[in-house]
């Protein structure tokens, strides 16, 4: 097993190590790709957890079985999902491994996937069809991601659903609800978003600079009624307090991928709206739906496809990186 460690602050080296033992109910999986990731270029860059293997995501084959294998096969193509049940709680012990209380993350709490092989819970190991690329494999968990949040809000057909994203996962989110009949409304900071949100299907997406046209924009699409649903995504403060303005009464947010600025959002308007807030910080239990999205083309994730580095550069690649680069696509690592 090789691949490259985080030994200190910007600081990626190379390890070799023999191959390492399966535990009960793992399988071992080749890795074929992974991403370098906007989360994975922050871990490298702040003062994080030293001494890990980071990246978070992986396509490849499976090359060893655990005993009490059943469900796989020796060289299917698989892709891992970066989030492991503890299998210690008390709803992991009780088969509600989703609501599991103490996950783990690929890259972030465990050795991630900057590596040539990983040895991974059957439970986060899912078959890719033939008709789903590595490539596309790769951006399932963020599909999955997203599906997770529209099942939350009980997207219904008809809706508006405001989404106040800075990231690429707005275009994702902003497709899926089209899929599920109702109508995005993106909101984003990111031009070249804005811009690619047409070619994807999502017919309003604004600039968040132009404060006073969004929501007079929104009043104008909804007949006045506002959306009935918000989806906010990340960190920035200026759109988390434009949330209770967009939103219709009784409307419901989610919230993804949020640091501690929950403090911004109008109380006052949360109460008098009587607004519902909740929270989604996992992408399991979505995977085989995205997969199916995939596979039948009802998404396009290509946009998000970007430079390719063999892992050998990676360290190189890391210190040369102009981060705004990952604020639209991923660089794809290539493992062999
Ligand atoms: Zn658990």
């Amino acid at each position: 097993m090789q691949g490259y460690k985080l030994t200190g602050k910007g600081q990626l080296q190379y390890f070799s190590t023999p191959p390492t033992k399966l535990k009960e109910n793992q399988l071992k999986v080749k890795i074929e790709k992974t991403l370098l990731s906007y989360g994975d270029y922050l871990a490298y860059q702040q003062d994080s957890k030293y001494q890990i293997v980071l990246g978070r995501y992986a396509v490849g084959n499976i090359s060893e079985l655990a005993d009490n294998n059943t469900l796989f096969e020796r060289f299917q193509r698989v892709v891992v999902c970066s989030t492991y049940t503890c299998g210690q709680c008390y709803n992991c012990k009780t088969g509600k491994q989703l609501l599991c209380t103490d996950k783990k993350q690929l890259g972030i709490d465990v050795d991630g996937t900057y590596c040539d092989f990983i040895d991974v819970p059957m439970s986060s190991v899912f078959a890719l069809p033939e008709s789903v690329s590595f490539d596309d494999g790769l951006f399932v968990e963020q599909i999955s991601l997203a599906l997770n949040v529209l099942d939350k809000l009980s997207i219904q057909k008809g809706e508006h659903v405001v989404i106040l994203s800075d990231t690429k996962l707005g275009l994702i989110l902003g497709q899926l609800v089209t899929y599920y009949g109702a109508i995005p409304i993106l909101v984003q900071q990111n031009k070249d978003i804005v811009a690619k949100a047409k070619d994807v299907g999502i017919f309003y997406a604004f600039d968040d600079k132009d404060d006073g046209a969004i929501e007079s924009n929104i009043f104008a699409i909804t007949g006045g009624r506002m959306c009935e649903k918000a989806i906010y995504v990340n960190t920035s403060d200026l759109l988390l307090s434009k949330v209770d303005r967009l939103c219709a009464h009784y409307a419901s947010t989610c919230m993804l991928s949020c640091d501690n600025k929950l403090e911004y959002i109008n109380a006052e308007q949360l109460v008098k709206k009587e607004l519902t807030i909740t929270g989604v910080s996992s992408p399991m239990g979505n995977f085989p739906t995205a997969i199916n999205l995939l596979a039948t083309n009802q998404i396009d994730i290509s946009f998000l496809k970007g430079a390719r580095v063999p892992l050998a550069n990676l360290p190189k690649k890391l210190d040369s990186l102009d981060i705004s680069t990952l604020e639209t696509k991923s660089i794809i690592v290539e493992i062999n």
